[in-house]
């Protein structure tokens, strides 16, 4: 890219090489956080709006690095993606989140976990395998794990994350598909794929109670999902005038700060004991 550099070639750039280290040192302390238990995770509802119960709950990922502070997840997720390190945070997450659910389940509280996976997993032949592996060791029945993917993350190689989707399917894990409305597809290849939910992404969901376009967009999208016999998602959801909305166009789940944060575990269980949604 630089002046005068034959084609294809670029000149040193101390810049870029400054970041790259920084980018690689983050990455390795990530390697080393998510072995040391600086990395956690937190838990957010989901309410259902039919039976006002919680039964589910997302798990996000929570970074605290001693020489960092909080790194938040849109900060270092895109970036594991490019440098590969994805499938160590994806190794984590799936032993984490099968490790609470079944811990919560014999105690006697069921609550299913959803994890969150990207694209790099979509391709990855083995998952199947490894999340039933892990599912086994924990005694713990697929219906308790489910998985959210992008549509990005499924088109950037259809068949490929078809073939790793059905295989999950197969297992009898829930599969949603997270954002929403933020890619270029339709609804129409939703049909396709062996999902079972979409979740409207916040940004429709966040200006419901201000904005008539939003209104319009999530509730077309809600008799869509309905019409593909899908189980509808609103996140973001902050303030009860959007919850009446969304109840009034039929939305089966509603996920958000205005019913709760995403919690670390020991909240979480006090939050439902406390709560009316419990
Ligand atoms: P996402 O999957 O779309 O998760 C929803 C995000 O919205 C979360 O941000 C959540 O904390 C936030 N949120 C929830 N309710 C509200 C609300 O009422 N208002 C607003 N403004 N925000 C709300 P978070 O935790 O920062 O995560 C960001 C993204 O990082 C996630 O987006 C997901 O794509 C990714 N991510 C998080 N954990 C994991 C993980 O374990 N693995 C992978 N691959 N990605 C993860
Ligand atoms: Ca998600
Ligand atoms: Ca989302
Ligand atoms: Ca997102």
């Amino acid at each position: 890219k630089g002046r005068g550099a034959p084609r294809g070639v670029a000149w040193y750039d101390p810049d870029r090489d400054s970041s790259q280290k920084a980018r690689l040192s983050m990455m390795s302390e990530l390697r080393g956080g998510l072995k040391n238990g600086e990395v956690k995770f937190a838990y957010q509802p989901k309410l259902d709006l039919e039976s006002g119960k919680i039964t589910a709950v997302e798990a996000l990922i929570r970074w605290i690095s001693p020489s960092r502070g909080f790194v938040p997840p849109d900060d270092f997720i895109p970036m594991a993606e490019r440098t590969g390190d994805i499938r160590h945070v994806t190794d984590w997450a799936l032993r984490q989140a099968i490790m609470q659910a079944a811990d919560w389940r014999a105690r006697g509280l069921n609550l299913a976990v959803a994890v969150n996976l990207s694209t790099n997993d979509l391709m990855n032949q083995n998952l199947p395998a490894q999340i039933l592996a892990l599912l086994r060791e924990h005694d713990l029945p697929a219906e308790f794990l489910k998985l959210e993917v992008t549509e990005s993350a499924v088109m950037h190689d259809m068949a490929r994350a078809l073939d790793v989707l059905n295989m999950l399917s197969a297992m009898g894990l829930a599969l949603s598909i997270d954002d929403y409305g933020t890619g270029y597809s339709s609804l129409s290849y939703i049909k396709k794929l062996p999902v079972g939910e979409i979740k409207i992404d916040k940004s429709f969901v966040l200006n419901l109670a201000k904005s008539d376009e939003d209104n319009i967009l999530v509730r077309s999208t809600i008799e869509l999902g309905h019409n593909l016999g899908l189980s509808v998602t609103a996140e973001g959801v902050e303030d009860e005038d959007s919850i009446g909305r969304l109840r009034e166009y039929g939305c089966d789940v509603v996920q958000g700060y205005h019913i709760a944060r995403p919690l670390p575990p020991a909240e979480l269980e006090e939050f439902l004991k406390e709560s009316e949604y419990g």
